[in-house]
C-alpha cells in the first residue's frame, strides 16, 4: 500500500531577506509545534528566496524543526559561465529538497519556455532534488480553451524526453487565480488535476498514480479544506499566505490521508 503524503509548501517568492526569514521559520515552527502538527501526516516546506537558503538550513538542522526546503528556481546548466545562475549541486548542498520549476511569474516575465521548464526538470533530476512544476492557464486561455487543455499540455512538455522520470510534482495553478484573490472552483481544481493525472498516466504508465498533485492560486486558510477534499488534491502550494505564520500553519493543518 502506498500513500500520497500531503504537501503545504509555501512560495516567498523575493520577500524576506535572511534576518526575516530567520523569524518567519522560527515562528511558523513553533507555531505549529504548539498546535500539535503531525510533520509525518502532512509535510510542510518553506521556499525562501536564494539568500535565505543557507540561514533556513542552519536554522532547521540546528532545531531539528521537520520542515523540508524548496528553492525558487534552478539554472538548466550544471556549473561554469553562467553569471547570476544557481545550480542543483549547490541547492542540494544546502539540503534544499524540492525547487519550483516553471513558475507562471518565471513564464511570463522572464520568458521561460517550455522547453527551458523541460531542461531545469532535467537539472532537479540530474542533482537529486524534486521538482515542483507549476503549470495553469491564463484567464485568455482558460476562455478559449477551457481549464485543463493548457495544464495538460506543460505537463506533458515538462516530462518528455528525459533518460528516466525521477520523483516529481505538479502544482495546477491558474494564472489568473495567482495573488488576485480569486480561486478556481474545488471541482474545477479537482478536475483538471484528475485531467493532468490521467494524461501522465496515458504517457509514463502507473508512476503517476505516486505524484502529488497541488493546486495554488489564493490559498488561505478559510479555504484550503475544500480543495483538499477532491481525490486528486494533495497539496497547496501558497503564495502571500505562506508569509503569515499563522495563516500557514493554519493552512498546514489540513489533514488528508490519500491511501492508493
Ligand atoms: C503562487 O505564487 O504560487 C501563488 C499561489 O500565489 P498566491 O497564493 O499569492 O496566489
Amino acid at each position: 500500500m502506498t500513500e500520497r503524503t500531503p504537501l503545504i509548501a509555501g512560495n516567498w517568492k523575493m520577500n524576506l531577506d535572511h534576518l526575516q526569514s530567520i523569524a518567519l521559520i522560527q515562528k511558523l515552527a513553533w507555531t505549529l509545534i504548539e498546535k500539535s502538527h503531525d510533520f509525518k501526516d502532512v509535510e510542510v516546506c518553506v521556499i525562501p528566496p536564494f539568500t535565505a537558503l543557507r540561514s533556513a538550513q542552519t536554522l532547521i538542522d540546528a532545531e531539528k524543526f521537520e520542515l523540508s526546503i524548496g528553492a525558487q528556481d534552478i539554472s538548466k546548466h550544471k556549473a561554469g559561465a553562467y553569471t547570476g545562475e544557481i545550480s542543483g549541486q549547490m541547492l542540494s548542498k544546502l539540503a534544499v529538497k524540492y525547487v519550483v520549476v516553471g513558475h507562471s511569474e518565471r513564464r511570463q516575465y522572464h520568458g521561460e519556455s517550455d522547453e527551458l521548464v523541460r531542461d531545469k526538470v532535467a537539472a532537479c533530476f540530474a542533482s537529486g532534488l524534486i521538482p515542483i512544476i507549476c503549470v495553469g492557464e491564463t484567464q485568455e486561455q482558460l476562455e478559449s480553451h477551457g481549464p485543463s487543455a493548457i495544464p495538460v499540455r506543460q505537463t506533458l512538455e515538462a516530462l518528455k524526453g528525459h533518460e528516466s522520470l525521477k520523483e516529481f510534482v505538479v502544482a495546477y495553478e491558474p494564472v489568473w487565480a495567482i495573488g488576485t484573490g480569486q480561486i478556481a472552483s474545488p471541482e474545477q481544481a479537482d478536475q483538471v488535476a484528475a485531467e493532468v493525472r490521467s494524461a501522465i498516466l496515458g504517457e509514463h504508465g502507473e508512476l503517476a498514480e505516486q505524484v502529488r498533485i497541488l493546486y495554488g492560486g489564493s490559498v488561505k486558510a478559510g479555504n484550503v479544506a475544500s480543495f483538499m477534499q477532491g481525490p486528486n488534491i494533495d497539496g497547496v502550494l501558497v503564495g502571500g499566505a505562506s508569509l503569515d505564520s499563522d495563516e500557514f500553519a493554519g493552512i498546514s493543518r489540513y489533514k488528508k490521508h490519500i491511501v492508493l
